[in-house]
């Protein structure tokens, strides 16, 4: 060994024995060897109190669960209980689609009061008004990675691989996932590389780990022919993050629902609110919309989506692509007003993810949209359920009821 080894040798020594003794310092959660251990009550307990040595919080709510902590098991790791959302239901609301026909109680976990007190009344209005209509347009998931190939003929000529091999690729996909299927591959050549956009259908899935997994495997397959390298994410999928790309090729389940409100219900219901003064408000508020530039002109569709997923065990994160709404509103030459919501970017599923846990299954269940055969029945009621959102904030937002509304229902001033 030279002399300059011998110091490096001795200093990454002496930097090793550091960083062991700050290791060792260092408050470790508890967390056990074993998974199943893991989640017994009794290591629950001792995680527990080392927060409440560590922080003299008072933690008395959080551990107290209806179920078997092992059923968290896949869903949540250093787990030490529960946060209690407050569900409340609206409906019955009438759904005239291609997948959910019938009325349908909604659950929405949400702790902004007064949010369904609106939303019944949106409910009430389109199920007098004959219900709304609704379709799921398209339903697709796609990983994006990137394999590093340098100067345009070498990506022409993996491109025109792909294209040659992809009942080769599909073929893959079957070997990882029963319910995934492999749809296309979209490659785009960019910088140094190309990104090759697998579209996948999951089933009643949402999707991600088992898209996660079949594109892991067909990317090991390519890169045993090609040998360039890859990463599984470009980021180009935009995964939890809202993108012009998504809108336009689909990333979830893409669904519409539309509703006419005949005039007729102005008299039957004391609304306190004309369809011309909503045309009205609409047509200055979504010209205010693209003066801000917004993504998804809606008033909010943010909370049905965010209430339903908070219900049903969806990834919450999935929030920030599902809520991108189009809404859309036109009085009629005869007094009826037309209105629609389209919502391009759904992600949702009714098996796998959270949608197994307990209170979450009895939310599904609520619905009738409990496991195999039901994504696209739960995507519909979400968007006729949106719907009911944006016309309840609407009439309140063009009568002013909205304020007192909330001031009289979601007021929590902490005690002074
Ligand atoms: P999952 O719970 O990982 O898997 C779903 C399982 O259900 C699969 O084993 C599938 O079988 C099975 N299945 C049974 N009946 C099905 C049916 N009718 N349709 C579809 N599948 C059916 O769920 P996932 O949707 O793939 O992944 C969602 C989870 O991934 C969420 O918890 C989310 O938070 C998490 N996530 C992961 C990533 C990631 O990068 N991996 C990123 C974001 C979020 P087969 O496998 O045989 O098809």
């Amino acid at each position: 060994m030279d002399n300059l080894s011998k110091i490096n040798n001795g200093f990454y020594r002496s930097k090793l024995m550091e960083l062991e003794e700050v290791r060792a310092k260092t408050k470790r959660i508890p967390v056990a060897d074993n998974r199943e251990e893991d989640y017994s009550e009794e290591f629950i307990q001792k995680r527990i109190q080392f927060i409440l040595d560590e922080t003299g919080a008072e933690i008395t709510h959080i551990p107290q669960l209806s179920f078997k902590p092992r059923k968290m098991i896949g869903n949540i790791e250093n787990v030490i209980g529960c946060a209690q959302i407050p569900i409340g239901i609206v409906g019955p609301l009438k759904v005239n689609g291609e997948q959910a026909n019938g009325e349908f109680f909604v659950p929405i976990a949400t702790t902004e009061g007064a949010l369904l007190t609106g939303l019944q009344n949106g409910v009430k209005l389109l199920t007098l008004a004959g219900g709304v209509n609704t379709k799921v347009l398209r339903d697709v998931m796609h990983v994006s990675p990137i394999f590093f190939i340098y100067g345009l003929k070498e990506a022409t000529a993996f491109i025109n691989w792909l294209e040659k091999n992809i009942n080769v690729l599909k073929l893959e996909v079957k070997k990882v996932t029963r319910y995934g299927e492999l749809l296309s591959i979209e490659p785009k050549i960019t910088g140094e590389g190309v990104i090759t956009t697998m579209f996948f259908s999951t089933g009643d899935a949402s999707g991600m780990n088992m898209t996660s997994l079949a594109t892991f495997t067909i990317c090991k397959y390519i890169d045993e022919v090609w040998k360039i390298g890859f990463y599984i994410r470009s980021n180009f999928s935009s995964e939890k993050k809202q993108s012009e790309f998504n809108f336009f090729s689909g990333y979830g389940k893409e669904v519409f629902a539309e509703a006419t409100l005949p005039k007729e219900l102005l008299e039957l219901k004391n609304l306190r609110v004309t369809w011309e003064q909503i045309s009205k408000y609409c047509a200055i508020s979504y010209h205010s919309s693209f003066r801000a530039g917004m993504h998804g002109t809606n008033c909010h569709v943010g909370n049905i989506i965010a209430g339903i997923f908070a219900a049903t065990g969806q990834d919450l994160a999935h929030i920030t692509h599902s809520n991108t709404a189009l809404t859309y509103y036109r009085l009629q030459d005869n007094g009826d007003l037309y209105v629609s919501v389209y919502i391009p970017n759904l992600v949702i599923g009714t098996v796998g993810g959270g949608t197994g846990l307990p209170t979450q299954r009895e939310c599904l269940e609520i619905m009738g949209c409990k496991g195999n055969g039901k994504a696209l029945k739960l995507a519909e009621i979400i968007a006729a359920a949106s719907l009911a959102a944006e016309m309840s904030i609407l009439i309140g937002l063009t009568n002013f009821s909205h304020v007192q509304v909330h001031e009289k229902l979601g007021r929590n001033k902490p005690e002074e």
